[in-house]
């Protein structure tokens, strides 16, 4: 059975080196906040032995016209012939999967601890539940390098500026090597972190993602200061 095909019809850069790639939404296709999809070129100009298929967060939030993935540019055969790529060009969906989607019970807090591109779904899981007006309480850490490198860092930032239910706590781990002036947060995530923004560690659900490094480490923080498995959940992002 072949796969819908979607319309590229935007492309923006969103941080250094980070570019977000917006597709029409296909007739009927829905999804839940959180979840994502594989993108295939078709009979792209350039390829390698890693193929065609790559998996990107939906990082657009359901309710928005377009379908939206945001990814950092390296230089691969798949990444040069998605920046370059003509507004127009068609790819092939396959979508909607994973399971990295916000938990029903609104007594719960979600805190999500993410890395560098792995605000992806966040910023689709934020968006949605303020539109939705779940009532959730959202408290999202973001650690980059330097804020050049922060995809949707004004956008988040004023979420959290203009709903009561989401705090956006970004941290920069190199500031001296940026060009901005910053004077939020610095240094990795860690427990005393946490502790200023969370009361009471044990009390919400956890969601960890971005690379395997950094969600190997946030799990552990999370073990060591006595937080269940039970309520964590992660996206790895392969391939970082
Ligand atoms: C559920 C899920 C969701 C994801 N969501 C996103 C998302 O929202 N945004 C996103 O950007 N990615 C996301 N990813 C990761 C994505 O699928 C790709 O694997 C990733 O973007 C890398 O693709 P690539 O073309 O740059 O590297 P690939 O061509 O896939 O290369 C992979 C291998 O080559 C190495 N490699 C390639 N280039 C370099 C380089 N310049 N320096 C060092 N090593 C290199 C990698 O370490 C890796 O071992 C997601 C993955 C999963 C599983």
């Amino acid at each position: 059975m072949s796969l819908p095909r979607t319309k590229l019809v935007k492309k923006e850069e969103v941080a250094e080196q980070t570019m977000a790639f917006e597709f029409e939404k296909p007739a009927g296709f829905s999804y839940k906040a959180g979840q994502f999809a594989d993108y295939t070129l078709i009979d792209p100009p350039d390829t390698d032995q890693e193929g065609n298929t790559r998996g990107f967060s939906l990082s657009s939030a359901p309710y928005e016209p377009n379908l939206m993935c945001t990814t950092r540019i390296r230089d691969t055969a798949f990444k040069r012939v998605l920046k370059d790529m003509p507004i127009g060009t068609e790819l092939e969906l396959d979508a909607p999967y994973g399971s990295f989607t916000l938990h029903n019970k609104v007594a719960r807090s979600a805190v999500f601890l993410t890395g560098g591109i792995g605000i992806t779904p966040v910023r689709s899981i934020a968006l949605q539940s303020v539109h939705d007006q779940t009532g959730h309480t959202i408290i999202v850490f973001a650690s980059n390098k330097r804020p050049e490198d922060a995809a949707f860092l004004d956008e988040l930032k004023s979420l959290g500026e203009s709903n009561v239910n989401v705090t956006f706590v970004a941290t920069m781990t190199e500031p001296e090597n940026s060009h901005q002036p910053w004077d939020g947060e610095t240094g990795v995530i860690d427990q005393n972190m946490i502790s200023r923004y969370v009361e009471d560690l044990s009390t919400p659900i956890y969601y960890l993602c971005g690379p395997a490094g950094l969600v190997k480490a946030m799990r552990s923080l999370l073990n060591g200061a006595g937080v269940d498995d039970d309520d964590i959940r992660t996206e790895e992002f392969t391939g970082y």
